[in-house]
C-alpha cells in the first residue's frame, strides 16, 4: 500500500492510494497529541478548520497531525474510522482501486459554525455534521423560536390600568 497526498477536487488535498486495498484492511492512523475538550476549545477558538477527533470516552480529543488526519471528508465514504484501545484507525469498508482518493464521513458535531460539503457524492446531504447532530441543532432552533413566540405574546398584552 503506498498513500500519497496530493490535490484534491473535495478540498485543498487529499490522501490517495497508489495501490488497490480490500475491504477491511487498516489503512492508517488518525494519530497526534491528546488532549482534553477543554484544551482543544482553548486551542481552536474562533479556528473553522481543525484536524480534531473525538474519542468515545468523551474526555479525550486527538490533535490530528499527518496522514491520517489528512483524509478529506465524503457522505459517500470508502473508508470509515474506529477506535481499537483508544487507537484510532482508518478501514476499507469496501475494494478501493488504485489512484482513489481516500475518504470517510467526518461526522462533526459540538459546534454550529457552517461546515458545508462538496464531496460532489448524489449522496451529499450538504454538510459534514452528522445527521444527529443537525437534528438536535434543528430541535434547540424549534426550542429558541418557541422561546420568542411566548416572549412576543406576552408583548401584545393590554398594559395594566
Ligand atoms: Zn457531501
Amino acid at each position: 500500500m503506498a498513500l500519497v497526498v496530493r490535490p484534491s477536487p473535495i478540498h485543498s488535498v487529499g490522501v490517495y492510494t497508489n495501490t488497490p486495498i480490500r475491504k477491511g484492511t487498516r489503512i492508517v492512523e488518525y494519530a497526534g497529541e491528546r488532549i482534553t475538550p477543554e484544551e482543544a476549545d482553548r486551542r481552536y477558538d474562533g479556528v473553522s478548520r481543525t484536524y480534531l477527533y473525538g474519542l468515545e470516552d468523551g474526555k479525550t480529543v486527538i490533535d490530528g497531525e499527518g496522514l491520517g488526519a489528512y483524509l478529506n471528508h465524503s457522505c459517500d465514504p470508502n473508508c470509515e474510522v474506529d477506535e481499537v484501545k483508544g487507537r484510532v484507525w482508518l478501514y476499507a469498508i469496501r475494494n478501493i482501486a488504485a489512484g482513489e482518493e481516500l475518504v470517510w464521513d467526518y461526522n462533526l458535531y459540538d459546534d454550529d459554525d457552517p461546515a458545508p460539503c462538496h464531496c460532489g457524492s448524489p449522496k451529499c446531504r450538504g454538510t459534514m455534521y452528522s445527521r444527529e447532530w443537525m437534528a438536535k441543532m434543528r430541535r434547540q432552533a424549534r426550542k429558541k423560536s418557541q422561546q420568542r413566540k411566548t416572549v412576543k405574546k406576552r408583548k401584545r398584552q393590554p398594559a395594566p390600568v
